[in-house]
């Protein structure tokens, strides 16, 4: 179980209403889920559990009240996230939709974009995928040759996204393409939000191939989109002004989930200790000593969560230290895997009993193998260093042509 925060009689009332309310409607089948949530939401009961949420008001609770959040602060959703994982049911969210998309059209959308978009991603109606890297362009993000061509009120977009994670299960895809080919990189990039369907049920496009992963799962896809069409309304932060949404979804996307990170991996390092004393290593002075070095960062990682979640709610959007967290997490994660490997021994290299044919690592084995993409997503564990170097501690940029 977490430990606690006492957070002050706010945060205590709060507490015992989410408490209340998990007590009396946590799903059966979902409990003691551990998987990613792109995996968890293909679970039998899933779908029924979003649901349920929603109706409660438990959906992008960060989002101000007037766009159907509920303005919850970093302290109240440190605790939303707590008494999940006390429950033992996954939070489920709206995804990319809730914490990269939602705020950025809530900073840079009109009026009638935000009427038309948050509602829809709060109900589910629109489920979203992000379209960014391209088989050239991943940390060097202004280099996108996806190409968006205004015709009528509608812009026609082709090109190749790679890595494009939960694309299968996706209704939308917030889109960057070049719609001035004659502009500087990063001025003549628009950020647009692309239907994956046409009205009719086709496809808007879109080709979507699987990669499959050394986990063994394919949660990500290629995408080869083909004049998809998306009317002018859905660009987002005006045609060729693309490049300032992208910065704030990044920094939603290294820094937004930050209060998350170590209730799931206080979770996580109690499974171990509970895997240690089975294998009687809880003795073991260098187990003990990493055991130590770990409960360590994950209480770090709590501190560092909430001073994130305060800037945001002084700048509304996180800033260039939401890189701090992203690299911090990450290699901590990874590190941890590691660790985990090496008190298991020779039981991590063997895959567990199965049927013939089919490829099942366990969880310790899924989480070493899936933790070497963390320090990949979302930028770099190398630009994360760089952002925080140039933008947090002000050191002299990286010269041009160094790499
Ligand atoms: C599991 C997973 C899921 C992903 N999901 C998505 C998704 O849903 N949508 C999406 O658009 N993308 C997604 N990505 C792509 C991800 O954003 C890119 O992989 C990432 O930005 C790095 O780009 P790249 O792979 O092209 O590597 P590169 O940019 O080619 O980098 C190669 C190496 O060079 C280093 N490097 C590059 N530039 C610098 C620099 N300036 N200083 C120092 N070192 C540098 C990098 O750190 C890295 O080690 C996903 C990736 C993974 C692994």
């Amino acid at each position: 179980m977490p430990t606690e925060l006492d957070l002050g009689p706010d945060a205590r009332a709060f507490r015992d209403e989410v408490r209340g309310w998990l007590e009396a409607n946590r799903p059966e089948e979902l409990l003691g889920v551990d998987a990613e949530p792109l995996a968890v939401q293909r679970l039998p009961g899933a779908e029924t559990w979003a649901r349920r949420l929603h109706e409660a008001g438990l959906m992008c609770v960060s989002w101000p009240k007037e766009y159907g959040g509920r303005a919850l602060g970093g302290v109240e959703v440190a605790v939303l996230n707590e008494e999940f994982a006390r429950a033992g049911v996954p939070r489920l969210t709206r995804g990319m939709g809730e914490w990269l998309v939602g705020p950025s059209i809530i900073v840079w959308g009109t009026d009638e974009q935000k009427a038309h978009f948050l509602p829809r991603i709060i109900d589910g109606t629109d489920r979203y995928c992000q379209g960014f890297s391209e088989p050239d362009a991943g940390s060097d993000l202004a280099s996108l040759k996806t190409r968006g061509v205004v015709d009528g009120d509608e812009v026609v977009i082709s090109g190749q996204k790679v890595w494009t994670s939960g694309a299968q299960a996706a209704s939308m895809m917030f889109c960057l393409c070049r719609t001035d080919p004659d502009a500087p990189k990063h001025k003549g990039i628009s950020y647009v939000l692309v239907p994956m369907r046409r009205d009719d049920g086709s496809s808007n496009g879109f080709e979507l191939r699987p990669i499959k992963q050394m986990t063994g799962q394919s949660l990500f896809t290629e995408t080869f989109i083909t004049e998809a069409r998306a009317p002018l309304f859905n660009v987002i932060g005006g045609l060729h002004g693309g490049w300032r949404v992208t910065m704030t979804t990044l920094g939603n996307e290294r820094g937004g989930n930050a209060t998350t990170q170590h209730v799931q991996y206080e979770n996580q390092f109690r499974a171990v200790l509970a895997e240690v004393r089975k294998l009687g290593r809880e003795k073991d002075p260098l187990v003990r000593q990493h055991l130590a070095w770990a409960w360590t960062r994950v209480q770090i990682m709590r501190y560092q969560g909430l001073r994130t979640l305060s800037e945001v709610v002084a700048r509304k959007e996180p800033g260039p230290a939401s890189a701090l967290n992203k690299m911090f997490w990450s290699e901590y994660a990874q590190r941890f895997a590691e660790l985990v490997v090496n008190i298991r021994g020779a039981d991590s290299m063997v895959l567990p009993e199965q049927q013939s044919g089919s490829y099942e690592p366990d969880r310790w084995q899924r989480s070493f193998l899936g933790t070497r993409s963390v320090t990949i997503w979302g930028g770099t564990a190398q630009v994360q260093r760089n952002i925080v170097g140039e933008r947090v501690l002000g050191l002299p940029k990286e010269p041009p042509g160094e790499r």
